[in-house]
């Protein structure tokens, strides 16, 4: 490898002169003495002889200095770069220890924040498989549960092998949409979430998710329906299906955590010149302040007993936030435990908006 050689002349400078000032001195006493001269040819001596012995003595100590350092310096990056530092290598070599010092100081400094960076990606590979394996051994065990007893002799009853098979279809159901989910949430830590913008009517939009959710909504008597009743079409810029995403898992939440015969609403109001506000509001069970800051960390749940019948992947509002923060908007929640839950994002307006 072909290395630069940053050169420090300090030592050399200092040395010599501290031995030329020393020659010359003794040299001068002993001339003084042997040949009596005068004082003014003394002095001519002494000038030329000052100047050989600095010249001389600069460049013998200059050129040991540089061979006897650039070794063991050399020695040094060499050691570094088998670590393959590619910030390090690049660099000149330097002579000058007070910089060298400080160039082997970042670099430790960068290897170990590189390490910790590490530690904590293997921590969270470490945590995130665990957790997947847990959420996946539920509905797993139930599945192969209902077939086992199935086989075990219970299909020769007609009504038992109905029920059993219909159950063993909800776990693979829950099944797919926790894997649907974790692919979603790979995506998104990875950063390969490619967002196709487009500009769309998101009161339509959530009119769309309203269609959909119905059905679930009727299950527990929940209404679903905009707090402004004669809502006109609101322009927004984003990835139409990912804000569908979005609006989905709020509203099946509020679904999912609401009262019976509870009310979900939804409106749409201008922030700022530019944003809009959506908000998703119920009358469910609402949240403990306590668990407000972690609700949207993955597979982070308040009710972690599983005993509630109502079981998502956890993933649901992690999923959520990663979404809003890709189109760099803001996702936040406002509950009251025992009266009701309100999330809410911002999105991007677009102009041709009549407001
Ligand atoms: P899950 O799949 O468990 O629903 P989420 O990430 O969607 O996961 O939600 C995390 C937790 O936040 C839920 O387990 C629930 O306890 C709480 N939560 C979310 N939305 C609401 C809501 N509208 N009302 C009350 N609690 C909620």
């Amino acid at each position: 490898m072909k290395v630069n050689f940053k050169k420090t002349y300090n030592f050399a400078i200092i040395s010599s002169l501290y031995i030329s000032l020393f020659a010359t001195f003794f040299a001068m006493i002993l001339v003084k003495e042997m040949f009596k001269y005068s004082f003014s040819s003394l002095l001519y001596f002494g000038i030329i002889f000052i100047i050989i012995i600095y010249i001389f003595s600069f460049l013998v100590i200059q050129y040991r200095v540089e061979r006897f350092i650039y070794r063991r310096v050399k020695k040094i990056y060499d050691d570094i770069s088998l670590l393959e530092s590619s910030t390090f290598i690049t660099q000149p070599i330097t002579t000058d220890m007070e910089a060298l010092t400080r160039e082997v100081k970042k670099f430790a400094t960068d290897k170990k924040l590189e390490i910790e960076m590490l530690k904590i990606r293997e921590e969270y590979r470490r945590e995130f498989l665990g957790n997947v394996s847990h959420e996946l051994k539920t509905p797993l065990f139930t599945v192969q549960g209902y077939l086992s007893t199935l086989i075990d002799g219970a299909m020769e009853d007609k009504v038992i092998r109905k029920k059993y098979l219909k159950r063993a279809e909800k776990g693979v159901e829950r099944l797919i949409y926790i894997v649907e989910d974790l692919d979603m949430i790979t995506k998104l830590e990875v950063g390969d979430l490619n967002l196709e913008f487009s500009e769309f009517d998101i009161v339509d939009l959530i009119q769309n998710v309203f269609d959909l959710l119905e059905m679930k909504a009727d299950k527990k008597r929940i209404k679903l329906a905009f707090e402004n009743h004669n809502i006109k079409p609101i322009f927004v810029k984003g990835d139409k299906d990912k804000i569908q995403q979005v609006v989905e898992n709020l509203i099946v939440n509020s679904i999912k955590y609401g009262k019976e015969g509870g009310l979900t609403e939804v409106s749409v109001v201008n922030l700022t010149k530019k944003k809009v506000l959506i908000r998703i509001s119920d009358n469910g069970e609402g949240i403990e302040k306590q668990n407000i800051p972690r609700l949207f960390e993955r597979f982070y749940r308040v009710d972690k007993s599983g005993s509630r019948s109502e079981g998502g992947s956890g993933l649901g509002l992690a999923i959520v936030k990663h979404i809003i923060e890709a189109h760099k908007d803001k996702i936040y929640v406002e509950s009251e435990f025992g009266l009701g839950s309100e999330f809410s994002f911002t999105l991007e307006k677009v102009k041709l908006n009549i407001s």
